[in-house]
């Protein structure tokens, strides 16, 4: 792969005089050109976020509480770089290769699936100018013939406590209610979409939620896994 500039403050200046051009070869006309998206998807293996173990079928054998999870890849190189310049930097045209990424590594078989963007903090989204997760569960919706639901809500009443942690773990827990206008549907293969599994607390929180409200069939679609730990 060419040499990748790693663009952390602003965003990329072609974009702002010219069509978007790739983040990893430089190729006009897109964030992120066909030959190397499709060396992203060539070149990751899916794992198990919270063991690392490699895990084909999504299906961790030794992490037995966690549902099946799809993962594009580590966050590091130009992974990184896109997760990066769409969700700090807003660069919208980012959000459907993102979608296409996780659309090539979900499983072909699953029809009529619900995907559950995981709520993104109102601050975050003021400060970004948009709610990234959602619009990537709008576009890989629109791949697969998708329906999106917002069932997970931010609990407007948690506080913020320590930064340890037991209490983040505490504060992961409280995190999200289920939307009392959606009725879960036990027969529905719900796709709960998250970008990145860093401690895995808030996934865990929502899964325990889900599965709580009724939810049968939960799969975990993520951009990727912190590359920290
Ligand atoms: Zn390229
Ligand atoms: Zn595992």
């Amino acid at each position: 792969m060419p040499n990748i500039v790693k663009n952390t403050t602003f965003p990329n200046l072609l974009d702002l005089i010219a069509p978007h051009s790739c983040r990893s070869c430089g190729r006009l006309g897109s964030p992120l050109c066909d030959n190397c998206k499709n060396y992203i998807i060539a070149n990751n293996i899916n794992l198990c976020p919270a063991c690392k173990t490699a895990t084909p079928t999504g299906k961790c054998k030794k992490c037995r509480t966690l549902p099946s999870i799809f993962i594009v890849g580590k966050r590091d190189g130009l992974l990184d770089i896109l997760i990066h310049d769409y969700k700090y930097n807003s660069v919208r045209a980012i959000g459907p290769k993102l979608a296409k990424l996780l659309d090539a590594k979900l499983p072909s078989d699953i029809n009529q699936a619900i995907i559950i963007p995981l709520p993104t903090a109102t601050h975050h989204i003021r400060a970004r100018g948009l709610d990234h997760t959602h619009l990537i569960a709008k576009h890989l919706a629109k791949l697969r013939n998708y329906k999106v639901q917002n069932l997970l809500l931010r609990n407007k009443n948690t506080v913020q406590v320590g930064a340890d942690r037991k209490s983040r773990l505490a504060q992961a827990n409280e995190a999200f209610i289920i939307n009392p206008k959606i009725k879960i549907d036990q027969n529905a293969t719900y796709i709960l979409l998250d970008d990145v599994w860093t401690t895995g607390a808030s996934i865990r929180a929502a899964i325990k939620k889900l599965r709580q409200a009724g939810a049968k069939n939960i799969i975990v679609a993520l951009l990727a896994v912190s590359s920290l730990d």
